[in-house]
Order: structure tokens, then sequence, then C-alpha cells
């Protein structure tokens, strides 16, 4: 065991240290753990496809479904970029490379989760019989799969 094990190891009780003496975790301070700077996003060619090869794909079970679309939880999600390949019409993207067309998706994925907050598991919720409204007010969409 080296020193840094030794020392996240040790058992020792944070609370019966002096506050000075206590350990950090190597973060961020908590009020700023909550970034949504960095995430994946799913867009418009989702919308009444959902043909969830994503869900599949991912590791921590953010991908969330709703009505119409599927919303990635922006806490959740660890950015692995696991999903992004597998989808078949290319409707997920890494926050910075969301197509111009598209860049509201991200609040609408950010936004889907203000009333859920972290649920940590779309599985055990399944169906959210709702959407985000930029996703709600759109048009039909026909697939021709
Ligand atoms: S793989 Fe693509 S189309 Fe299928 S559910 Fe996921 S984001 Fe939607
Ligand atoms: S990037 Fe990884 S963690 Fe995030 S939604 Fe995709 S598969 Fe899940």
């Amino acid at each position: 065991m080296g020193p840094r094990a030794a020392i996240l190891g040790g058992g020792i009780d944070d609370a019966a240290l002096p506050r000075a003496g206590r350990r950090h975790h190597s973060g961020p301070p908590p009020f700023m753990e909550r970034n949504h700077s960095v995430t994946y996003v799913i867009a418009e060619p989702c919308v009444d496809l959902k043909d969830k090869a994503c869900i599949e794909e991912c590791p921590v079970d953010c991908i969330y479904e709703g009505n119409r679309s599927l919303y990635i939880h922006p806490d959740e999600c660890v950015d692995c970029g696991a999903c992004e390949p597998v989808c078949p019409v290319e409707a997920i993207f890494y926050e910075d490379d969301v197509p111009e067309e598209w860049k509201d998706y991200y609040k609408a994925n950010v936004e889907f989760f203000d009333e859920l907050g972290s649920p940590g598991g779309a599985g055990k919720l399944g169906l959210i019989e709702r959407d985000h409204p930029l996703i709600a007010a759109l048009p039909p969409r026909d697939h021709e799969e």
C-alpha cells in the first residue's frame, strides 16, 4: 500500500480531525459539481423514432425515455461516448459538436430533468409520459426505416 492508499484507506475518522486537517475529495467543490458544460445530447433525429439502440450501450443507464424522444441526463452521463456511434440516425452529439440548427436540444436534454432531479437510473422509471416543450411542439416525424 503506497502512502496515498494508506491515507485513503487509513480509516481515519474525518469528524475527529480538526477542520483544517480533514480530507477533501480531489474534485471541484460541491457547488460546482452540477456541471452542465460537458455532456452528450440527443437531438432532433431521435424524435418519433426512439429505437433505443443507445440505451443498450450506456454503462450508467442515464438515457431516459420521454414520449417522443430520449434524453441524456446531463449530470449522470459520464461522457464515455459509447452511445454516439450506435445511433442509426446520428442523433447523439457531444455537446460542443451539436449542429447549429439543433443547439436548443442541449437545453431540452437539461431541462427535461428539472422536475425529475437525478433518479440515478432510467430503467426503473421506464417511459416518462411527457416531453420537453421544444420536442412536444414538433409536428409528427416520419421515419422510413
Ligand atoms: S439510438 Fe438514436 S434514435 Fe435510437 S433512441 Fe438513441 S438517440 Fe434515439
Ligand atoms: S456518453 Fe456514455 S454515459 Fe453518456 S449517455 Fe452516452 S453511453 Fe451514457
